[in-house]
């Protein structure tokens, strides 16, 4: 849009600086010869002895206003392709700039701010290497379909699934279920049950592949993470096996599998220390292939330390690229 103005613009004053010496030249390529000796005699009329050589001046004259008109007409054209190329080349510039949009609904405060304030200063550098924008918000209030509309992706950055508004709730379950934007939730996303005074929010259940939050480890465990679908985009570059520090691994009431493509599952049998806080087949990390958003749920996000761990941050940043369809 902006280029087509500046191209009126330009056409405009084109035709203010081309235009006005064309429709002189026009009044002097239109004179009658038998007018010439009126007119070159300063209005004495000669009787019509012709002044050759006035009327050889005047040729010459309009010979130079019209190469003069000729030449300010092609560099007014270069001046018009060159500003085009440059505006054109601002634009995608700016394109590239920002190829996609994400929003963040970042926990504030509380246990995991170290994490969130760790996450935010990495979102930011994949950001400018990446070519994507992120805003932040730290509550549900400002979400509808018309804020969502603006994302490509939504990260649920340890936001739990409760005390969201009527709306956000409306908007986020169709944004998933038409598929308007991708989704990636850590962590405490999968906080479902009774929370603080809220009831469990049953879509959200389901989404997550109709598991309810059981318990965790509080003195955490470090263990081994077993990539299951090594061919996903989610698990591009991340190997066979990872290992995680001091993490909760939260259980459920039941394993996500039947519902849920399972991308990784943690191995209990490396839990170190030890604990009884196990649930057997236990995923970490999938997506629910049953709704149209490209999802993923990552349950680690405790400790900011995560950041520092390759395959955490592959992981990250594969699902960012992967849920925005890049
Ligand atoms: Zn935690």
């Amino acid at each position: 849009m902006a280029s087509l103005r500046l191209t009126e613009l330009i056409l405009h004053i084109g035709w203010q600086v081309v235009g006005k010496p064309r429709k002189q030249s026009g009044e002097m390529a239109s004179l009658n010869y038998s007018e010439l000796p009126v007119i070159c005699s300063g209005g004495t009329p000669l009787g019509g002895s012709i002044d050759r050589f006035r009327i050889v001046n005047m040729e010459i004259d309009m010979l130079l206003s019209r190469w003069f008109l000729w030449i300010t007409f092609h560099r007014c054209l270069w001046t018009i392709a060159l500003l085009l190329i440059i505006s054109t080349g601002n634009s995608m510039a700016e394109n590239a700039t920002h190829k996609f949009k994400l929003v963040v609904l970042a926990e504030a405060g509380g246990i995991h701010r170290p994490f969130v304030d760790a996450a935010k200063v990495w979102l930011d550098k994949q950001a400018a290497g990446n070519s994507f924008s992120v805003d932040y918000i730290q509550d549900t209030d400002k979400i509808d379909d018309v804020f969502l509309s603006r994302y490509q992706v939504f990260i649920q950055l340890n936001y739990p699934p409760y005390g969201w508004t009527p709306t956000a709730m409306a908007a986020f379950t169709k944004y998933i279920e038409e598929g308007r934007g991708g989704w990636i939730g850590f962590h405490h996303a999968t906080l479902l049950g009774e929370f603080d005074g809220y009831p469990m929010w049953p879509w959200f259940s389901r989404f997550m592949g109709g598991i309810r939050f059981t318990d965790y480890i509080p003195k955490f465990a470090t263990a081994t993470v077993v990539v299951e679908d090594p061919s996903h985009a989610v698990m591009k570059d991340v190997g066979q096996t990872f290992v995680v520090d001091q993490e909760e691994w939260y259980t459920y009431d039941k394993s996500p599998r039947p519902n849920v493509h399972v991308l990784s599952r943690v191995d209990e049998a490396t839990y170190s220390p030890d604990t009884r806080t196990k649930m057997g087949d236990h995923p970490v990390v999938w997506t629910n292939e049953h709704y149209k958003a490209r999802n993923v749920y990552i349950f680690m996000g405790h400790h900011p330390e995560l950041f520092q761990n390759p395959a955490f941050t592959t992981i990250f940043r594969n699902s960012i690229l992967w849920a925005a369809r890049q």
